[in-house]
């Protein structure tokens, strides 16, 4: 694709999404000009009248889980472990002997029955198979993966939280990296055909590491930084904010206190229905502690994940104690009285207003009776919360249009919308999905649409064009 050049671009008849039409002229990454349109579409890049939104960033990605899930076995569509077992068997007769057979989007948490390791290893005969949860909390493997690793599986073969974060590691660490790297850049650019023009990547891996060694992205790239990496990242002199690269920068310190819904390990006030389980406070409030203070110390901002409501009271305790500023992921479940004390935190909420559609089913089966609780999203901006959108990628596909639809729909097209008290209106939707605005002096991170708002289901909005500091990063130019 050609550039139009980092210098001046001049871009004609933009719709911005208050009807208005305009022409604008964008120098050395910014906008430097706006008037209203002079009705003469000669501009380096002329919009034709399309609409022109602001540069979409996806707040919460893990970008090379992603890239790989793009391009692995995909188990979301199995609705049984006999049907996932199916998939994975034809799978595994075609695998190249010694590779482990890596499978996605595992959702055994809607299965009537549980998985049984013997139903896996009979899919998997001596292929070392880790199917991975669409949560990727969790991983149902075969014994022949378990003997690769020297690990041991329970009789339903599956690894829960740490004990599956620290086999997927290992599992991902022996992908060969020049492919990885390959699967990644294309990622990056499907990114970019949605809008999208910059993105947080809490790769469980080093993503700093890995970023340090990729060829420069063409979008903004945060790379966060785990527990289990912040001693190599100190020494390496990290803090967030640090440039890595063109377009790179160091990212935040990601702690994951709780788990997740879909494995039932969101850390919870209430248990999971007919069990005594209320889910894995996986970093007490203690070690959360030294870990934020450690943290702060090093120069890094605090991004936060706690998805049920004990987990998040949990934080917001250690928060408003150390006085810290910085995000928290998900807040999936969030009592009345959290919601005032995450706005005197000043913690902005990372959100994937996505996952609603997917979650809808485990909503009712799991936390029956919370509908005001879950999936906050208005109540949080009306108590003065700052929020922004992210992805999750993997969990949902890396497309902030999803994330933006499912925000004012609160749910699939057709479906039931849940929560609907908790809807936005389109406008904020983007505002939340984007870091920039269309006014003088502000980065020239921009999209143009290829239809209107009001008439496109929102999920698919069709992308003209995205520009980065100016740049063409997808689109006609
Ligand atoms: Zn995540």
């Amino acid at each position: 694709m050609a550039k139009l050049g980092a210098n001046r671009v001049r871009i004609t008849r933009a719709r911005r999404l208050d009807g208005s039409t305009i022409d604008l002229v964008v120098s050395a990454g910014r906008i430097v000009h706006i008037e209203p349109t002079r009705g003469r579409g000669d501009g380096d890049l002329d919009a034709d009248g399309r609409v022109v939104v602001p540069g979409l960033w996806d707040e919460h990605v893990h970008l090379g889980l992603w890239a790989a899930s793009r391009r692995r076995l995909d188990l979301a569509t199995a609705s049984s472990a006999a049907e996932a077992a199916a998939l994975i068997a034809r799978a595994a007769d075609v695998a190249p002997r010694g590779e482990i057979l890596v499978a996605t989007g595992l959702r055994e948490g809607l299965w009537q029955a549980p998985p049984t390791a013997a139903l896996m290893d009979a899919a998997a005969g001596n292929v070392p198979v880790m199917a991975v949860s669409l949560d990727v909390h969790s991983s149902w493997c075969s014994s022949a993966l378990a003997t690769r690793l020297g690990i041991d599986l329970g009789p339903d073969g599956m690894l829960r939280e740490a004990a599956h974060f620290s086999a997927q590691l290992r599992v991902e660490a022996e992908a060969d990296e020049r492919v990885r790297d390959s699967w990644v850049r294309e990622a990056i650019d499907a990114a970019a055909a949605r809008g999208v023009v910059g993105i947080v990547d809490l790769e469980f891996d080093d993503a700093v590491a890995a970023w340090s060694h990729r060829a420069a992205p063409p979008l903004h790239v945060e790379a966060g930084v785990y527990p289990h990496a912040l001693d190599r990242a100190i020494a390496r002199g990290d803090h967030t904010g640090r440039a890595v690269g063109p377009n790179v920068e160091v990212g935040p310190l990601k702690i994951i206190t709780d788990g997740s819904l879909g494995t039932r390990t969101a850390y919870c006030h209430a248990p999971y229905p007919g069990t005594a389980d209320r889910g894995v406070l996986e970093v007490p409030p203690a070690l959360l502690e030294t870990l934020l203070v450690r943290g702060r110390d090093a120069g890094f901002s605090p991004a936060i994940h706690a998805i049920g409501d004990a987990a998040v009271e949990a934080v917001l305790d250690v928060v408003l104690r150390l006085g810290l500023h910085g995000r928290l992921e998900h807040a999936q479940l969030v009592t009345q009285a959290d919601v005032a004390r995450l706005a005197r935190a000043g913690l902005i909420a990372s959100l994937q207003p996505a996952h609603l559609v997917d979650d809808l089913v485990l909503l009712e089966r799991y936390w029956p009776g919370r509908d005001t609780d879950a999936y906050r999203l208005r109540s949080l901006l009306d108590a003065g919360v700052r929020v922004v959108f992210g992805s999750d990628a993997p969990v949902s596909p890396l497309d902030p249009w999803r994330s933006i639809a499912a925000a004012v729909r609160r749910g699939a097209p057709d479906a039931t919308p849940f929560g609907v008290d908790e809807a936005i209106d389109v406008a904020t939707a983007i505002s939340c999905s984007a870091r920039s605005s269309i006014e003088l002096g502000e980065p020239a991170d921009l999209v143009l649409l290829d239809d209107d708002i009001e008439r496109t289901r929102l999920e698919t909005m069709p992308v003209y064009a995205t520009l980065v500091g100016g740049d063409p990063v997808h689109g006609p130019v």
